[in-house]
């Protein structure tokens, strides 16, 4: 809604004589889905929540004209009652570091001068004019950042591996295919900030040694294609991006791709193949893209989170950077909050924060008063944790040991009433129906596993089907070519360890 809201302002400032005075700036997304639009009225940041049409003409005769607040649209605790003018003082915000996330919602996307003005692109210019590649690499090594599309492979380690591989051409890939049902992290930031992601994936070619990246954008994300066709447009015309950049004799160039709709292609040997023109299906690896990738070329390949972490880097440096979160997970997450929680949207924390932080202090806990059951983190592939685990920290490590991931960063609640052997069977139907067929072990065991689901869903399981159910899902997380077959049996492996009781309900129960 926001668009209409956007006119309905530049008309009433006209008609109150404010149309040169007042600057009204669209940006990207603010996090807070479960209150929008909003709308900021700076310089004293109040903050205003569900806003509507009807209600633009109040907020410009009383604050914009008299400074007084419309204490009707300020954001109410749900819990409390409590009114909260300014954004920074709403819980949802209080209790978050946003610092992949800080311009979003704040600057204009289609502005390059808004990014430069917020020390964007010198994270780049620092590399370029007074550090080596090498030197590079090594301050996102010590800055301990891990890759943040779910594998939490070191970035500098990937780095490395690609500047150190021999090849007359090198490239830069940023995985933008955000394919998990509920997640829409990268497409905030690409939204909000997409110079973060070009200046990150610039910095990583000065690195690597690459002079040419591809942004791999699912075309489902029209408005953050748009965003970054307009900031490459801008950056080439600054000189930031092209030929001789600086006259550093570095050069760099980027395109976008559009993805076709397609979950194995966010994994990044079925990217690398869609890139090429071909039916986007997983490759064998070895070799890995570091060493042979984009036309067998060494390639370096992020995802988006990852890549828009990199310019604060080297802004701040890699020690500043690992002074954030746990000793094995540096910095901080984005997370999409979805589900049964009272305050859905985006939220970005420190790496270590527990599950019970995000949930209740910053997500409000659950709707309605009903009691929390269990959080699904990680997207399609990741597990279902219980209750007694929501004092575990979220880092790549101990959500592993639970049985679940970190993943791209759903983060999907539950109440009381949800019947995880359902859930099990949503997530399975959607990894079923997007496994290439490439292998066996995913190819079939998604369709076997799926079929006991939805018999046991039924009323129509045998007490052996849940043994059954384990083996297969041990067999194919084994045996599979592609993470996307390894992860898949996640859902299914952790309710049964965590809710197995449901299972045994519903076969014995016949319902
Ligand atoms: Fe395709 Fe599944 Fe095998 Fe991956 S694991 S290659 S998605 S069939």
């Amino acid at each position: 809604g926001s668009p209409k809201l956007r006119k309905k302002l530049e008309e009433e400032l006209a008609a109150n004589g404010l149309a040169d005075k007042v600057t009204i700036t669209t940006t990207g997304c603010h996090g807070f889905c479960e209150q929008g639009p909003l709308m900021i009225v700076e310089p004293h940041k109040t903050f205003y929540t569900r806003v509507t049409e009807d209600d633009v003409a109040e907020i410009v005769a009383s604050d914009l004209v008299k400074g007084e607040t419309v204490e009707r649209l300020l954001y109410k605790d749900p819990n409390t009652g409590e009114a909260a003018k300014t954004y920074e003082t709403v819980p949802f915000y209080a209790r978050q570091q946003r610092l992949v996330l800080h311009n979003c919602g704040h600057i204009n996307p289609e502005d390059i001068s808004e990014y430069i003005a917020n020390d964007g692109y010198s994270g780049f210019a620092r590399a370029l004019l007074e550090l080596t590649p090498d030197q590079v690499v090594e301050e996102v090594k010590t800055s301990g950042l891990r890759g943040r599309g779910g594998g939490g492979f070191p970035t500098g380690m990937k780095w490395g591996f690609v500047r150190q591989a021999q090849g007359d051409k090198k490239y830069v890939v940023c995985n933008a295919d955000e394919g998990d049902p509920g997640a829409f992290m990268d497409r905030s930031v690409l939204e909000g900030d997409p110079h973060a992601v070009l200046e990150g994936m610039m910095i990583c070619g000065y690195a690597v040694g690459a002079d040419e990246g591809y942004l791999y954008v699912r075309a489902e994300y029209p408005l953050a294609i748009q965003r970054l066709k307009i900031a490459i447009a801008q950056a080439e015309e600054k000189g930031i991006l092209g030929d001789n950049i600086l006259n550093s004799g570095f050069n760099f160039h980027l395109k976008i791709k559009a993805g076709a709709g397609a979950f194995v292609c966010g994994e990044e040997t079925a990217l690398l193949t869609s890139i090429e023109g071909n039916r986007g299906m997983p490759r064998v690896r070895p070799p890995f893209p570091a060493q042979s990738g984009l036309w067998g070329k060494p390639t370096c390949l992020n995802n988006v989170e990852t890549f828009a972490n990199v310019p604060q880097i080297l802004r701040n440096s890699g020690a500043w950077y690992a002074s954030m979160g746990t000793e094995k997970s540096k910095g901080t997450k984005i997370f999409a909050l979805t589900g049964k929680v009272n305050n859905t949207g985006l939220v970005e924390v420190p790496m270590g924060i527990s599950m019970r932080d995000i949930i209740f202090a910053i997500g409000g806990g659950i709707q309605d008063g009903k009691k929390f059951k269990a959080v699904q983190i990680g997207g399609p592939s990741g597990g279902c944790l219980p209750d007694e685990l929501l004092d575990l920290p979220v880092d790549y490590d101990s959500l592993i040991s639970a049985g679940a991931m970190m993943g791209s960063g759903g983060l999907v609640v539950m109440d009381e009433t949800t019947c995880m052997v359902d859930v099990a069977r949503f997530f399975l139907t959607f990894t079923q129906s997007e496994s290439c067929g490439k292998c066996t072990p995913c190819r079939e065991g998604t369709t076997r596993m799926l079929e006991i689901l939805t018999r046991i869903c039924n009323g129509e399981g045998k007490m052996e089907d849940i043994d059954t159910l384990e083996r297969l899902g041990r067999v194919v997380k084994n045996t599979a070519l592609c993470g996307l077959g390894q992860t898949c049996p996640n859902p299914i492996l952790s309710t049964l360890r965590y809710f197995k009781d449901e299972y045994i309900a519903h076969i014995q129960d016949k319902r």
